[in-house]
């Protein structure tokens, strides 16, 4: 390695790096990527949420110091990935709203610079680049999207699939895969609150009534 020449160094492989040396490479520059950990093995732990979450089988083994000085491990992952690779795999844009002046109780979080509008090719860019399943248009506070994504929703089988012979998700504790909410309650609060931040005024049966429940698999 000593003796090639790259034309752009990218510190870290996680989201934002391996997002970066993507992008720069496409013009046809050389790229390095300088990762300081090494490849998370490759076993049944990494799929378990008790042993991500709850044992920290592979949080770095550091210690942070809060603004009190108190001592917290911090929940960073240093691995080929960064974070990718034992995160939630949930990738949602933001609403446009979430780009203005938000009041909340305890303040004013100041408007973006930047708008929904200018960010959305970017939105669709990553959507393409990760591999987001999904589909656009079910949400009524969401943006317009200029593209769908590349991929449609995952169904219940194909989620539930690496639990084949170890009982349902639910028994499992949470999974980490992207699946679609089961919802068999009104959302009025949470709703409310979006719209009290700017959001478009839901639709009166879509904010009020039970959303059917087509995901029933169990
Ligand atoms: C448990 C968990 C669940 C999450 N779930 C979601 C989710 O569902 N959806 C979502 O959008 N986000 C989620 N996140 C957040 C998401 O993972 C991070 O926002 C994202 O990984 C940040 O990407 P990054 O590239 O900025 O940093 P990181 O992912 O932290 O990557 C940084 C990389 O740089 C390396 N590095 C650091 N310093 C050096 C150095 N000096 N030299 C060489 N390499 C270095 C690190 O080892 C690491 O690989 C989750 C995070 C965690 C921890």
């Amino acid at each position: 390695m000593s003796g090639d020449h790259y034309d752009v160094l990218v510190i870290g492989s996680g989201p934002g790096g391996a997002t970066t040396a993507a992008r720069v490479a496409e013009t046809g520059k050389r790229v390095l990527i300088l990762e300081r950990g090494d490849f998370l093995p490759r076993e049944r732990d990494n799929w378990d949420s008790r042993a991500v979450f709850g044992a920290a089988k592979y949080t770095a083994d550091e210690t942070f110091y809060d603004l009190r000085d108190r001592p917290f491990r911090p929940e960073l992952h240093y691995c080929v990935g960064g974070n990718s690779k034992v995160y939630g795999a949930a990738l949602v844009r933001l609403l446009p709203s979430d780009f203005g002046e938000v009041r909340h109780p305890d303040g004013i979080a100041p408007a973006w610079p930047l708008s929904y509008d200018d960010m959305e090719p970017y939105y669709v860019r990553a959507e393409h680049l990760f591999w987001v399943h999904g589909k656009h248009g079910e949400d009524p506070f969401a943006g317009v999207s200029s593209k769908d994504y590349r991929y449609p929703p995952v169904s219940p089988a194909a989620w539930r699939a690496p639990y084949a012979g170890r009982g349902r998700p639910g028994d499992h504790g949470f999974t980490m895969h992207p699946l679609r909410p089961r919802r068999r309650f009104p959302l009025p609060a949470r709703r409310q609150g979006r719209r009290g931040m700017g959001g478009a005024p839901p639709g009166p049966d879509r904010a009020s009534q039970p959303v059917a429940d087509d995901q029933d698999d169990r």
